[in-house]
C-alpha cells in the first residue's frame, strides 16, 4: 500500500468512527487491528472482554459498505447477537442476523435480502454453514463478500474451554467462499488455541494481535491458606480493614457463598450472597443494591458479573480456586474498572483443587459411560434419573455425573425426557436440527478442563511476578518491567529474598529426593531430621538419600523446604498432622527429569513475607532481537507442550530475554547464558541454536 492509501484508509476509519460509532478515539489495540485487515491481511485478534474487540469487525464492515461490500459475522451467541444487531441498526447500520431463532419464512427473506445486497453486515450463526440453501445465497454474493470476521474463534478449538463442532464447518466454507479479508476474535485464546485457530481456518502466516491483557493498576496476590472456617476469618479481616469502594468475594459453590456471606454480615457488613440458586427477582434486587451502594460486599458464584459495570471495587477476593486463568482473570479484572488501584487475592488450599477436579469429572462424563447410559436407556425405557445410580454403569457415577450424561445425550438428540421418563432415541428418529455428536468430545473436554486448572494451581504457587505469568499466559508482550512489577505479592517481597548458591541448589537436589523416598508420609520437622541424619528412627536407617545433607542445620532445611513449597515443587497436605509431598514437577526433579529453575527457587526469610520493599533485577545489556525472542518464545511452548512442564521450567523470561541478546551459536557459548546449565545445553541446546540461526537466516 501507498503512503496515499494508508492516510485515505486512517481517514475513512476515523470517519466511520466518529460519524457512524460516535468515538473520537479508538482503544489502545484497535486501530493496528482494525487497518491489518483492511489490508486484507489474515488477523488473529485477542482481546479481553471490554475491551472493544466487537468493533474491530463492526468498523470495517461499515467502511467496506460504502463500496458495495458485504461482511459476514460468525458468532455463537443469539443474545449477543442480538445486542449487537439492534445497536448497528440504531447507528444506521444495515444488519441482519440469521440464526435458527428465526422462522423459515423470515430466513428465506434474509436470504433474499443477502442475495440483492441489501445488508451492510450479516451476523450468522456457525451451525448455518451446514445449510445449502445458505451457502448458495453466499456463493451468489460471493465477488462483494468484503470480510468474513469470525468472533469468539477459540470455539474452533478442542482446547479451548468452549469447543462448538459448528465452527469446524467454517474451514471449508472459507475455501469455498474465498473472502478477501479475515478476521478471527476472541477474548481468550492461549498460543495453542491460536495455532489451532490458523490452522482450522487456513490461515496463511496469520497477524497476531494481542492487546489489552495487562492491568498494572490491580495487585494480585495469592494466600495460602487452611479450610473454610479459615478463609471467613481472612475474608471478614480483609473486607473490613480494605481501602474504601465496594468488594466481591468470588466462591466456587452456592453453599460457600451464602456462608462467606452470613459472617461477613454477622461481622456487620453490609454484604449479600448472589448464585444461581436464587429468582431472577431477587437476583435483581441485589444487582441494584449493588450498584445503588446500598450493599458494600457481593459474595457470588461465577453467575455473578455479565453486564455488572460497577466502577468502584477495591478488592476482589476468590474464596476458592477457580478453574482457569481466563475465569479468574475476567472476575478479578473487575476491580478497579474506574482506573484506580484495586487488590485481587485469591485464598488457596490445595485441597480445593480436588473440589474443581470433582467439577470437571462430574460435567464431563467418559465416552464409555455416555454409550452405556444410552445402551441402558434403550433397553429400559421410562426410567428416571435417580434410578439409574441402581444399574451397574462404568466408573461407577455419581449422580451429578449421571445428570450431565443425560443433558449431553439430550442435547445432541439421543436422549428424550418425558416428564422425568427418560427415552434413548437417534436424532433421525425425532427429527430437528442437533449438533454432530461425539462422546470422545466429553473426555477431551475433561482434559482440557484438567489442563486449566493445572495452569490455575501453578498460578497459585507461583514464586515469581504474577503479572507476567498472566500476560505470558495470553501470550501478550510484556512492557518495560519484564521481571518485576511493583504489583503482585512476589515482586513486592522479593527485595527481601535471596538467590541459592550453587551448594545451595545441590542440597534442594537432594531434599527433592529425600521427599520422594518418604514418600509424603511425613512433615517438615522430619523430612529435616532424615536429611541431615539427626532422626536416628531405625526405621530411617536404610533410606539411601538419609544423611545426605549431613552437617546442615535443621533451620537451614526447614528455610529450603519453605523455598521448595513456594515454588511450586512441594506442597503440604492440610489436616492436623501436615506431611510433606512432591508436586508433579518437584517429582520430575527428583527423578532428574527437569532441572531445578535457580530463577524461580529463592530463599525467602519468613519473617518478611509482608515487606513491602521493592528490588529491580539488574536487567541484562544490549537489544534483544523481537524476532529472535519471538521465535524462543515459540519454542520454548513446543517444548514444554513436548515435555508437558510449565514453559518456565524450560527456561524463564530473564533466560529467554538474556538468549535473545547474546544469541550464541555454539553449545559452549549457550552454556554461557543465565539461567542455561549443562542439562538445558543437552536437552534443548541444539534447538536453542537452530532456532536462533534460523532467526539469523531470515534477516
Ligand atoms: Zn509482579
Amino acid at each position: 500500500m501507498s503512503d496515499a492509501d494508508v492516510q485515505g484508509t486512517q481517514d475513512g476509519i476515523h470517519r466511520v468512527l466518529k460519524q457512524s460509532f460516535g468515538f473520537d478515539e479508538l482503544r489502545p489495540g484497535q486501530l493496528e487491528v482494525i487497518e491489518d485487515v483492511l489490508a486484507g491481511k489474515p488477523v488473529i485478534s485477542v482481546m479481553p472482554t471490554g475491551a472493544g474487540k466487537s468493533l474491530c469487525y463492526q468498523l470495517p464492515g461499515t467502511l467496506l459498505a460504502e463500496d458495495g461490500g458485504v461482511s459476514l459475522v460468525v458468532s455463537p451467541l443469539i443474545a449477543l447477537m442480538k445486542d449487537q444487531v439492534d445497536s448497528l441498526r440504531n447507528r444506521g447500520i444495515r444488519t441482519a442476523a440469521l440464526t435458527s431463532a428465526s422462522s423459515p419464512a423470515e430466513q428465506t427473506a434474509m436470504l433474499e435480502g443477502i442475495r440483492n445486497s441489501e445488508f451492510d453486515i450479516v451476523y450468522v450463526a456457525p451451525e448455518r454453514f451446514r445449510s445449502h440453501r445458505f451457502m448458495s445465497a453466499l456463493r451468489d454474493v460471493r465477488s462483494s463478500l468484503a470480510l468474513l470476521a469470525i468472533d469468539e474463534a477459540h470455539c474452533i478449538s478442542e482446547w479451548g474451554h468452549d469447543f462448538r463442532p459448528a465452527y469446524r464447518l467454517l474451514g471449508q466454507a472459507i475455501i469455498d467462499l474465498a473472502p478477501r479479508r479475515l478476521l478471527a476474535v476472541t477474548a481468550t485464546a492461549t498460543p495453542q488455541v491460536r495455532v489451532d485457530i490458523a490452522n482450522q481456518l487456513g490461515m496463511q502466516d496469520p497477524i497476531l494481535h494481542v492487546r489489552g491483557f495487562s492491568r498494572p493498576g490491580l495487585t494480585f496476590a495469592v494466600e495460602h491458606c487452611g479450610g473454610p472456617k479459615d478463609k471467613g476469618k481472612i475474608i471478614i479481616k480483609k473486607i473490613t480493614e480494605r481501602n474504601g469502594g465496594s468488594a466481591l468475594v468470588y466462591a466456587a459453590t452456592r453453599k460457600n457463598a451464602e456462608r462467606y456471606a452470613t459472617e461477613l454480615a454477622a461481622a456487620d457488613v453490609r454484604a449479600r450472597a448472589y448464585h444461581a440458586g436464587l429468582d431472577d427477582q431477587h437476583r435483581d434486587a441485589i444487582q441494584d443494591e449493588f450498584m445503588n451502594g446500598d450493599v458494600d460486599v457481593i459474595v457470588a458464584t461465577n453467575a455473578f458479573g455479565m453486564g455488572v459495570d460497577k466502577t468502584d471495587v477495591r478488592l476482589v477476593i476468590h474464596a476458592d480456586l477457580t478453574r482457569s486463568i481466563e475465569a479468574y482473570y475476567q472476575e478479578a479484572g473487575r476491580g478497579g474498572r474506574d482506573g484506580k488501584p484495586a487488590t485481587c487475592v485469591m485464598l488457596f488450599n490445595h485441597g480445593d483443587v480436588r473440589l474443581q477436579e470433582f467439577l470437571i469429572d462430574a460435567s464431563f462424563p467418559k465416552a464409555e459411560l455416555l454409550r452405556a447410559l444410552w445402551k441402558l436407556l434403550r433397553e429400559r425405557p421410562g426410567l428416571g434419573l435417580h434410578q439409574l445410580p441402581d444399574y451397574e454403569l462404568p466408573g461407577s457415577p455419581h449422580e451429578s455425573t449421571l445428570s450431565s450424561a443425560v443433558r449431553i445425550l439430550g442435547r445432541h438428540g439421543y436422549l428424550l425426557d418425558e416428564g422425568g421418563a427418560l427415552r434413548a432415541v437417534q436424532p433421525k428418529e425425532i427429527g430437528g436440527d442437533y449438533p454432530e455428536f461425539v462422546p470422545e468430545a466429553s473426555e477431551r473436554r475433561a482434559d482440557v478442563e484438567r489442563d486449566k486448572l493445572q495452569t490455575m494451581i501453578e498460578y497459585s504457587y507461583h514464586a515469581a511476578c504474577r503479572h507476567g505469568f498472566v500476560l505470558d499466559y495470553f501470550g501478550e508482550e510484556r512492557g518495560d518491567e519484564v521481571h518485576r512489577c511493583e504489583a503482585c505479592d512476589n515482586c513486592l517481597g522479593f527485595g527481601e529474598s535471596k538467590e541459592l548458591t550453587n551448594s545451595q541448589q545441590e542440597q534442594a537436589e537432594s531434599l527433592l529426593r529425600v521427599v520422594a523416598e518418604i514418600d509424603g508420609r511425613f512433615g517438615r520437622k522430619r523430612i529435616a531430621g532424615i536429611a541431615n541424619g539427626s532422626d536416628d528412627d531405625d526405621r530411617f536407617y536404610g533410606m539411601a538419600s538419609r544423611g545426605s545433607l549431613s552437617g546442615t542445620n535443621q533451620k537451614d532445611i526447614l528455610d529450603l523446604l519453605r523455598a521448595l513449597e513456594s515454588s511450586a515443587l512441594l506442597e503440604q497436605s492440610r489436616g492436623e498432622y501436615p506431611t510433606i509431598k512432591l508436586t508433579r514437577t518437584g517429582k520430575k526433579i527428583a527423578q532428574g527429569k527437569a532441572t531445578l529453575d535457580p530463577e524461580l527457587l529463592r530463599l525467602i526469610p519468613s519473617a518478611s513475607r509482608s515487606s513491602r520493599k521493592t528490588r529491580k533485577s539488574a536487567a541484562p545489556s544490549g537489544n534483544a532481537d523481537p524476532a529472535a525472542t519471538e521465535r524462543l518464545r515459540q519454542l520454548r511452548t513446543a517444548l514444554a507442550k513436548e515435555h508437558s512442564v510449565p514453559s518456565y521450567v524450560i527456561f524463564s523470561n530473564r533466560t529467554l530475554e538474556e538468549l535473545a541478546i547474546v544469541r550464541p551459536t555454539s553449545l559452549d557459548g549457550l552454556g554461557e547464558v543465565h539461567g542455561i546449565g549443562p542439562s538445558r545445553v543437552e536437552k534443548y541446546g541444539d534447538d536453542i541454536i537452530a532456532a536462533l540461526a534460523d532467526d539469523r537466516g531470515r534477516a
